[in-house]
């Protein structure tokens, strides 16, 4: 058994804004990143655990349904508890199945179809229950195991104090539920519902998942049972009890009311009820943008405990800090992540980038434009304070690799981001709604995402995915604008990137031009480690600001103007098939290019124009000169050509 008894810890700090900084929430308690902050918490939580051991398992059933009976009592004494578990044989391995529970447990005894069978604890987690009788694939049977006891060196089940009062609560997420249920601990299948039935000390109520069916008290005992119907995945059930006041707010999401059920501690009721108020317009916007919220059938949740964060238990989130943020994050969790979950650890980021991503949304819709781009702004120099890592998860036995929030969080998020700059809003929205709509109450993975972006924009995004989900590191950008004799600019572009495994990011470069009072932007293709372009702005530059609406991860930007007239210019340089000579006072009288060896060739003879534009195609790649002769000036230029 493990009791901590720490100190309420109060988080709750007002932040007093103008009325003119934001609409639509009032009072609200802005922490920038906050949706973040809260997860490297989640993964502090776990740090002091040893590695979790990925379970790779052929499990041979499918739990379609669970009825789960926990007596808590007083919240510290020994957990007793039944679970009755409906399944579907999948693959008739014999001599029976497996399913997880901690070892701190003790099963009293185990049945199949009614009949005791025997169980064998093995190791940390496994339970084997062996079953007299062959049961073939497609067979329905009932497991009921009852059980006692306390999870060992768990990380997954808390017992806190807050005020005078217990809280005793799940965090499953992502390999925890074998420390409260036994069952199956991983991403392959949702139950198409479950019953939890609660029994505690009059004192204490229990927040879970769904709706609450019952609740009152008999024989000197509280008995609560909540009932969920939708399809829901093992990590996303939790119950938290204390002595909890509830009170209801009311939100709506495509017209139709959605109930959000609200348990806090009494010390903190007055508080919370302004607080818990920002989930209403977070719901309707969400709603707007991804579709009706997926859980309108039965409700939205708050329950207060003892943690830093916040997880989004479905309909139920526990929340540590009832930051704007973090209620915005977690109710984001409710499209991704609940109603679409990651299929595999690895790809994380399709929960927490997602999440990370629509609290960014809130605050552009929102907001007045006041924390919007500080929210990009933070995440930007947050994900570059590093060369490297990638957005995918390689090892998924590392708990606080899977929730690390530079890479999974805040850079999945900005990914998000910049996928929406290359396929543009319409077909960005579209897709996100095409891929709930697709994988409704089910699994999907990157590739799924990948599959969706490409179908709706019509464009191939492999490099995309390839750079930033799989590949690390970002770019940084070199861009020269040198005037020109007849106004124009010609910008060069060098990139360099801060890790070895993307040579380039191909990408939309937006260059906004200030200059005479005026601005313009344009938006460059860059598609290699070097670009040129020639661009017309109008106006004598002044200066030159790379990604100025922040659409892209990238750091060490630099622009310089060259204003100063040259009598004579040749640009690009490095130059690809075509090469620029301009100039003033009299035309050349002759040019000619050499190569390194000195041989000369393309030779030419006074022209008229006040540029000529040589094709370079035949030329191999190397350095070469061309010789200009004028009247009064010989001038000798040397390039690349690539
Ligand atoms: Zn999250």
């Amino acid at each position: 058994m493990q009791v901590a008894t720490l100190k309420p810890v109060q988080h709750f700090v007002i932040l007093l804004l103008s009325a003119m900084f934001f609409y639509s929430i009032t009072h609200a308690q802005v922490t920038l990143n906050s949706g973040i902050e809260h997860c490297a918490l989640k993964s502090a939580q776990t740090r002091s655990a040893p590695k979790a051991v990925a379970q790779i398992r052929k499990w041979n059933y499918n739990v379609n349904f669970m009825d789960l009976e926990l007596w808590l009592n007083d919240l510290s004494a020994p957990i007793r508890g039944k679970a009755v578990c409906n399944i579907q044989v999948t693959a008739s391995v014999e001599p029976g199945i497996y399913m997880e529970l901690n070892r701190g447990y003790t099963v009293d005894s185990a049945f199949i179809n009614g009949e005791r069978v025997e169980v064998v604890q093995e190791g940390k987690f496994d339970l084997k229950i062996f079953s007299q009788i062959h049961h073939e694939t497609g067979e329905r049977l009932k497991l009921e195991i009852c059980f006692s006891g306390w999870p060992e060196n768990s990380t997954a089940l808390f017992l806190h104090e807050h005020d005078t009062s217990q809280i005793l609560f799940s965090l499953s997420e992502p390999y925890g539920c074998r420390d409260w249920y036994p069952g199956k601990n991983d991403l392959t299948e949702k139950m198409d519902s479950v019953v939890m039935r609660f029994h505690t000390l009059p004192y204490y109520r229990v927040a879970s998942n769904g709706l609450l069916q019952a609740e009152y008290i008999m024989n000197g005992e509280r008995i609560t049972v909540w009932k969920h119907n939708y399809p829901v995945t093992p990590y996303l059930l939790g119950f938290a009890a204390t002595n909890y006041v509830s009170y209801v707010d009311t939100a709506s999401s495509a017209g139709m009311p959605v109930y959000i059920h609200n348990y806090v501690y009494p010390e903190n009721e007055t508080l919370l009820r302004t607080r818990t108020k920002q989930t209403v317009p977070v719901m309707k916007l969400f709603s707007d943008l991804f579709g009706m919220y997926p859980f309108a059938g039965e409700k939205y949740g708050h329950a207060q405990i003892e943690w830093g964060g916040g997880m989004e238990h479905q309909t139920m989130t526990f929340m540590g800090r009832f930051d704007y943020e973090i209620i915005a994050h977690e109710l984001a969790h409710h499209w991704f992540g609940n109603y679409v979950t990651t299929s595999s650890w690895h790809d994380i980021w399709l929960n927490e980038g997602f999440a990370t991503y629509l609290a960014g949304l809130s605050y552009e819709h929102l907001f007045d434009g006041y924390y919007w781009p500080y929210w990009k702004a933070q995440n930007i120099e947050y994900v570059t304070s590093r060369p490297g890592g990638s957005v995918y998860v390689t090892d998924t036995t590392d708990v606080n690799r899977i929730f690390d929030p530079r890479l999974s969080y805040a850079k999945g998020a900005l990914v998000l981001h910049m996928l929406r700059w290359v396929v543009g809003d319409e077909a960005f929205f579209k897709a996100c709604r095409n891929f709930l709509n697709a994988h409704a109450h089910g699994f999907a993975g990157t590739t799924e995402v990948k599959e969706t972006f490409e179908n709706v924009s019509g464009m191939n995004l492999s490099y995309f995915f390839d750079d930033w989900i799989y590949g690390e590191g970002f770019p940084s950008f070199q861009v020269n604008c040198e005037r020109l004799i007849n106004g124009d600019y010609n910008v060069d572009i060098q990139q360099t990137t801060s890790h070895a495994s993307v040579p380039y990011f191909k990408l939309p470069l937006p260059l906004q031009f200030f200059g005479n009072g005026t601005d313009t932007t344009y938006v460059i293709e860059v598609d290699s480690r070097t670009v040129t372009a020639r661009l017309a702005p109008g106006f004598l530059v002044d200066s030159v600001k790379i990604d100025p609406e922040m659409w892209l991860i990238s750091a060490n930007n630099k622009a310089l103007v060259i204003n100063e007239e040259h009598p004579m210019q040749l640009y690009p340089n490095p130059a690809g098939d075509h090469i620029s000579l301009s100039y003033t006072g009299n035309p050349p009288l002759e040019w000619y290019f050499s190569d390194s060896s000195g041989r000369r060739f393309q030779r030419g003879f006074t022209l008229k124009e006040r540029s000529i534009t040589f094709n370079l195609r035949g030329m191999a790649a190397g350095i070469y000169l061309l010789s200009v002769i004028q009247s009064n000036d010989n001038r000798m230029f040397k390039f690349v050509k690539y």
